[in-house]
């Protein structure tokens, strides 16, 4: 009898939440569809603009066959990023998982260390970690910044952590934990101050994988200059794009050598020698690509105000829904609103998986580009085995996030 009110009670309180769920997808559908019924198809999630010198640039490499290793424009791409971030040094490789790669190195992780990283991020975070031979120890994140949670880190790290050695060690594993490696989701910059004092209390380096934050700026300070050593990334889906590519941002002097030194194969500088003293790696920039960059970083600015613009008017368009947040930037955080996205309030925590699936694939019938938060590491097959905390805010807004089109173009 009693299990018999239970199955009542369930399929009810389940059809509720599918009505309700269902008409926060129509009205997301709807508002989209309309927001963008004028614009040309297909609306991009975040496609390129090139209105700037990029042809140009581009032929001139072309035209004067420096295309590859060596060239004018990389040197010049660096020197717009560092200026730009007020990072004194700045070192473009070829994306932003080499740059991550080679930031664990310069930080002195060591193989068979664990690195403590969000699991709500793109997979890279976790690949990087897997390709300086680490392991990724997965985090959660804050439903307030969509990053790295401090207060669960700082709690986690006195459960677990043990100092011995001069090292931290994982008491549940063993092992020594190498980083804390916060990433800036869809460019919003974390709680770095906090996180800080967290690496600090436990003598632990922090990397920030910035590859999503280029123009964001975390109480006045750009986003990878804080911790030392971070990663961006200009894939051809981020706010600025080399085709692909990536750079380490470095305040350190000797760091940021050895950085140029190992990206471009540990070779000494010789006229026709080729002598290398370190198995380096061919990590360098292309000046093709690099010709790209700087005649997009010449347009950063106004990407960054147009990106602005569509956020005011997607806070109009989303305003009176309870139920549906549009994700604004931190109060202490200047945004590049690289990604925009929509955070749903279900019924109950997890919001109708149905209704979310309608939500992309309505929008795709009308060619409109969007997409969920990334599945978190834990549900991926080589990661679901990896030391993590307890993650229900990843899986929670993993279950309730719609990314919607956010390009500088739109
Ligand atoms: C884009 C991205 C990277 C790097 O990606 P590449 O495609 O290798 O340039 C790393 N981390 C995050 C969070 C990213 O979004």
């Amino acid at each position: 009898m009693s299990e018999l009110k239970n199955n009542i009670g369930n399929s009810k309180g389940h059809l509720m939440t599918e009505s309700k769920d269902s008409k926060i997808a129509d009205c997301i559908v709807e508002r989209l569809e309309n927001f963008f019924k004028d614009h040309p198809r297909p609306v991009e999630l975040h496609g390129p603009v090139f209105d700037g010198n990029e042809e140009k640039y581009v032929r001139e490499c072309v035209v004067t066959r420096w295309v590859s290793s060596a060239g004018a424009f990389v040197g010049k791409f660096e020197q717009m990023l560092a200026e730009y971030t007020g990072s004194p040094y700045a070192v473009a490789v070829t994306n932003g998982t080499v740059a991550l790669h080679m930031a664990l190195l310069l930080a002195g992780v060591e193989r068979g260390e664990e690195v403590l990283i969000p699991s709500l991020t793109f997979v890279a975070t976790a690949n990087a970690v897997s390709h300086a031979g680490a392991i990724p120890h997965l985090c959660d994140v804050s439903e307030t910044t969509l990053g790295l949670d401090p207060v669960k880190l700082a709690d986690w790290l006195d459960e677990i952590g043990e100092k011995r050695d001069g090292k931290v060690f994982n008491r549940l594993s063993g092992r020594a934990i190498g980083a804390i490696m916060p990433m800036h989701a869809f460019g919003h910059p974390v709680q770095l101050d906090e996180l800080s004092a967290i690496a600090e209390k436990w003598g632990l380096p922090l990397v920030e994988d910035a590859a999503e934050s280029l123009g964001s700026f975390y109480k006045g300070r750009h986003t990878g200059t804080i911790s030392g050593i971070a990663a961006l990334s200009f894939n051809g889906n981020k706010t600025v794009t080399t085709g692909g590519g990536g750079a380490l941002l470095i305040r350190d002097p000797e760091l940021a050598k050895k950085a140029k030194h190992l990206t471009t194969t540990a070779k000494k500088p010789h006229a026709y020698r080729f002598i290398h003293d370190d198995v380096g790696y061919n990590y360098r920039m292309p000046n093709i690509n690099a010709a790209l960059g700087v005649a997009q970083m010449e347009r950063l600015e106004r990407f960054l105000e147009r990106k602005r613009q569509l956020v005011a008017e997607y806070q109009r368009l989303f305003a009176d829904l309870a139920d549906c947040k549009l994700f604004v930037e931190p109060s202490y955080a200047k945004s590049n609103y690289w990604l925009n996205c929509l955070i749903l309030q279900g019924e109950q925590a997890i919001f109708d998986q149905t209704c979310l699936e309608s939500i992309f694939e309505r929008l795709a019938e009308k060619d409109i580009q969007t997409r969920p938060f990334w599945e978190p590491m834990h549900k991926l097959p080589m990661y679901e085995s990896c030391p993590s905390m307890p993650l229900s805010v990843s899986e929670s807004l993993n279950s309730r996030t719609v990314c919607i089109p956010s390009g500088p173009g739109l």
